[in-house]
């Protein structure tokens, strides 16, 4: 079937649907039958594919190439003196790269999962008539039949037939490449033959979006059976794009690799050189090589980001606020700026009327009401969008009930409200004649009237008449009431065509009526959190300049009247004026969702990082353009939510100041896992180093990885669960520009890198002499193909394990005492128990020191490599009592 040529009762008889929508079961019998919604998605990587992936890492591919190195030198052993050893380090190598590869692939998926999850959370979902009655559903259940309500916003979720239209216009650039929106009908089209998709006036597509009116349309095809299932063979699944600091630590990764591959090559040369080209020589100086890449590539770096920044997005969406690309976890902690609507934001969008001025109040109540789309329910309270809502609720508090309203005058026209011009009109017909009720901001209905309704009938709207309207006005806005005014128009005839300029003019003036919309509760103590995190609060709101700064009063967001602004002002500055004044306005009024776009403008000409919400069809330019994009869950249309870097589950302005702490939250424990992680490899690199340049051999490669993979990334993992520091939104935000390294992180590396070393080397030195009664020549040995010192590497080993998990209790932060932290991480303590136990495990369980070139040492030797390793807690927190006087110098 033609569906467009087809009239609105053929469509819905051959769909097996009416004007009520489907019941329940049949749509969800439908949706069994014929599938979901949904268009379907590229293939995903198979489990396999990505276990090769992470074989392909440089890091697995060089102790791969030791493995296989290994096994073959053991093998030729094993031949030439027919005695065969078991190949323990061969067997660990290839052990530690295989659950290396499993957990990379694991965390991966996990990684993904979570995207997944808030992916589902910000779902589409559409508004659909069912047994009548209207409710919202996830978009990818619709089935074929279904009737839809579309507003301006909505993004279109299937192909659909409209049935109803008042001024509808849609976008559909995405099908037809057509950038100007196009007016939709329905009437059915009476032209013959194929009319192309962009012709189709009375169809609407799965991925264009309503940008102006509303109507209903019944579903005529879902999933890959659009038009846009069509063009769309398989959609790729949306690859999520990596952080800046993941990119600017994988290019360190990559940095150090190379330089560790060339390092590596020279020291191997250097041995060779130094002890000739025998093969237990090459075999010692090509393991010392292999130990050096081990020690030096950070290879818990990229996991530990990753997996922090998921939980991270995974905790922000408990707390309401939904991240839709993940670099926005990071830019959250360098925001300066947050630009908030006022209406739902920071208040709550439970609008009641609580005056009016009228010298006719019925007819205030009924165009109020008739002139809005919110309906009451059966306890007669209105739903719908809650300024509509109060009205609707005024009306029936007054006596004047909708549903007999309606009967007396059914609506049989309208020009929708939208933002700009900031108001409503329908067209009622009454006994032959036609009744017009406009209403929406005073200011702007007041220039439309010509006339006023007084107690003596209607007469020309005078000045003075005009000058008593304002000054109630601003009585009620001054008390932060939204005002709205209503006006009427008698019509002989139904107007020729709905548009503003036809029907919004030559109105009668009816009346006033203030609504409180009390502030939510949470969001002054949250503007005063942004003040001490240096954060500025800016208010946008569509509302009257009086209501606006009466709200913004209460919050603390001005202090004075001058620091308003309103969109007609706004628009006498010229651009060049405005970088300069935008540091005046806290508040702007009656403004334009292009104003909001000038606003984000102006402040990022500044370098200041801005966060902008919006939820208003007209608000996606704006979202796009600020460093954060919020989306309001709750009242926001799809256009916005689909651009918004973040979306608002709760609407509350208190949640991008906590999701803000979260961010900042979240960039403090990577660095501190970062700091930790490129600490303990500095300290294995220089470890290596010195013993080399002394002569002597301090680390075998299974040692160092063994370190490396399990006891460094469990405690850097714990370091990534880190509650947030005391001063976390006490300080200002952190600069955009900053690099890994920014504010004294290398150095910080660098000397605790060699502390660590320090007192490893001195662990070696006491295991070898003391407890191991060796001498110098026997320390040298191994060189001239004597036996490693057992006693020196096992409580060298012992040591920087250990000193490695106390020195992650020294990064919980990076300039405060440990001691003096109000909270526990139980996680840090959990992960510093395991390390320990399995240290201990390797230590001193026989066959596996021996497997690992260690031996089991006694108690007393244990007990001094484990508190030589806790030195660096005392020697750490010194350094951290200095830089607290020079972080107070700097602050005076
Ligand atoms: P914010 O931008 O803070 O969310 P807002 O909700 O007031 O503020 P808009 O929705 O753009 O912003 O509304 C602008 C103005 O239009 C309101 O101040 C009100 O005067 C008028 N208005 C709002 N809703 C309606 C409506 N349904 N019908 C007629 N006029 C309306």
């Amino acid at each position: 079937m033609k569906f467009y040529e087809a009239s609105n009762d053929e469509v819905l008889n051959h769909l097996g649907t009416t004007e009520n929508g489907l019941t329940p079961e049949e749509a969800q019998s439908r949706l069994e039958k014929n599938g979901k919604n949904k268009l379907v998605e590229g293939k995903k990587e198979s489990l396999i594919h990505r276990f090769f992936k992470q074989l392909a890492e440089p890091m697995t591919i060089i102790l791969i190439v030791a493995a296989a190195i290994s096994a073959g030198v053991e093998i030729y052993n094993g031949v030439a003196s027919g005695h065969w050893e078991f190949p323990a380090d061969v067997v660990i190598i290839l052990a530690v790269v295989l659950i290396n590869a499993i957990l990379g692939v694991f965390q991966e998926s996990k990684a993904e999962k979570a995207i997944e999850a808030l992916q589902e959370i910000a779902a589409a979902t559409s508004k659909v008539i069912r047994d009548g009655k209207q409710i919202t559903v996830k978009s990818e259940d619709l089935v074929v039949g279904d009737v839809i309500v579309l507003e301006a916003g909505d993004a279109v979720p299937a192909d659909a037939r409209i049935i109803e239209c008042a001024s509808m216009k849609i976008e559909e650039a995405a099908l037809t490449g057509e950038s100007v929106p196009v007016t939709k009908q329905a009437e059915a089209l009476s032209g013959e033959g194929e009319v192309s998709l962009g012709d189709r006036k009375n169809m609407v597509f799965m991925g264009s979006t309503v940008v102006y009116g509303r109507g209903k349309a019944v579903v005529t095809g879902t999933g890959m059976d659009t038009e846009m299932g069509k063009i769309a063979d398989a959609l790729s699944n949306a690859s999520e794009g990596k952080t800046p600091l993941q990119i600017k630590l994988a290019g360190l990764s990559k940095i150090l690799t190379y330089l560790v591959i060339v390092v590596c090559v020279v020291i191997f040369g250097v041995q060779l050189i130094r002890h000739g080209v025998g093969l237990n020589s090459v075999l010692s100086s090509f393991m010392l090589s292999i130990s050096l890449a081990v020690a030096a590539i950070p290879e818990g770096l990229a996991t530990v980001v990753t997996i922090v920044l998921s939980i991270g997005v995974t905790n922000m969406s408990r707390r309401s606020a939904i991240i839709r690309k993940l670099t926005a976890v990071e830019t959250l902690g360098c925001t300066q700026i947050i630009c908030s609507d006022k209406t739902g934001t920071l208040t709550q969008n439970k609008m009641t009327v609580v005056e009016d001025y009228t010298f006719n109040r019925q007819l205030l109540a009924t165009a109020m009401s008739l002139c809005s789309d919110a309906e009451p329910d059966e306890n007669g309270d209105a739903v719908g969008e809650p300024t509509e809502c109060a009205l609707v609720n005024y009306a029936t508090k007054n006596g004047y009930l909708k549903p007999a309203l309606k009967k007396a005058e059914p609506r049989v026209g309208e020009v929708p409200f939208d933002s700009s011009r900031k108001m409503m009109t329908t067209v009622h017909s009454v006994g032959g004649k036609y009744m017009q009720y406009t209403k929406g901001a005073p200011d702007e209905i007041l220039m439309r009237c010509t006339k006023i309704l007084t107690a003596d009938g209607v007469k020309p709207l005078a000045d003075e008449a005009r000058a008593d309207i304002l000054a109630n006005n601003k009585a009620m806005a001054d008390k932060a009431l939204r005002v709205l005014a209503a006006a009427y128009k008698e019509l002989d005839a139904e107007p020729a065509g709905y548009t503003s300029e036809a029907v919004e003019n030559d109105l009668c003036f009816v009346g006033l009526v203030g609504m409180i919309d009390p502030v939510r509760p949470e969001v002054k103590p949250a503007i005063d959190e942004c003040r001490s995190a240096g954060i500025r609060p800016i208010m946008i709101t569509g509302d009257h300049k009086d209501t606006a700064v009466a709200i913004a009063l209460q919050l603390g967001i001005i202090k004075n009247y001058d620091q308003a602004i309103t969109g007609a002002e706004l628009d006498k500055i010229s651009d060049e004026d405005f970088d300069v004044a935008v540091e005046n306005y806290s508040v702007y009024a009656r403004v334009q969702p292009e104003h909001k776009t000038r606003i984000v403008n102006a402040w990022q000409k500044k370098g200041r990082v801005t966060a902008m919400t919006g939820d208003g069809v007209n608000d996606a330019p704006s979202i796009k353009n600020a460093d954060i994009g919020v989306g309001m869950g709750i009242t926001g249309t799809d256009v916005t939510k689909n651009v918004a870097d973040m979306i608002l589950a709760d609407d509350n302005f208190a949640t991008i100041v906590s999701a803000v702490g979260e961010g900042r939250r979240i960039y403090d424990n990577i660095r501190k896992a970062i700091q930790f992680l490129l600490a303990s490899n500095l300290s294995e690199v220089l470890a290596i180093f010195f013993a080399t340049i002394i002569g002597f051999t301090i680390f075998q490669p299974v040692q160092l990885l063994w370190i490396n993979l399990i006891t460094d990334c469990f405690p850097a993992l714990a370091l990534g669960m880190e509650k947030p520091e005391a001063d976390v939104m006490s300080r200002k935000p952190r600069d955009k520009k900053e690099g890994i390294f920014a504010g004294g992180l290398g150095l910080a590396v660098a000397y605790q890198g060699i502390l660590v070393t320090a007192i490893t080397l001195i662990s070696f030195l006491v295991g070898h002499f003391y407890f191991g009664k060796g001498t110098w020549e026997s320390l040298f040995a191994l060189e001239a193909g004597g036996e490693i010192s057992v006693h020196g590497t096992t409580m060298a080993f012992l040591t920087l394990s250990m000193c490695e998990v106390f020195h992650s209790f020294n990064m919980r932060s990076l300039h405060g005492s440990i001691f003096a932290m109000k909270n526990q991480n139980k996680w840090l303590w959990g992960a510093g128990a395991l390390s320990l136990l399995l240290t201990t495990v390797v230590v001193l369980v026989e066959p596996i020191a021996k497997t690992f070139g260690m031996i089991n040492i006694g108690i007393g030797e244990y007990a001094v490599a484990v508190l030589l390793g806790f030195l660096v807690i005392p020697v750490v927190e010194l350094v951290k009592v200095f830089y607290r006087i020079s972080d107070k110098k700097h602050n005076n």
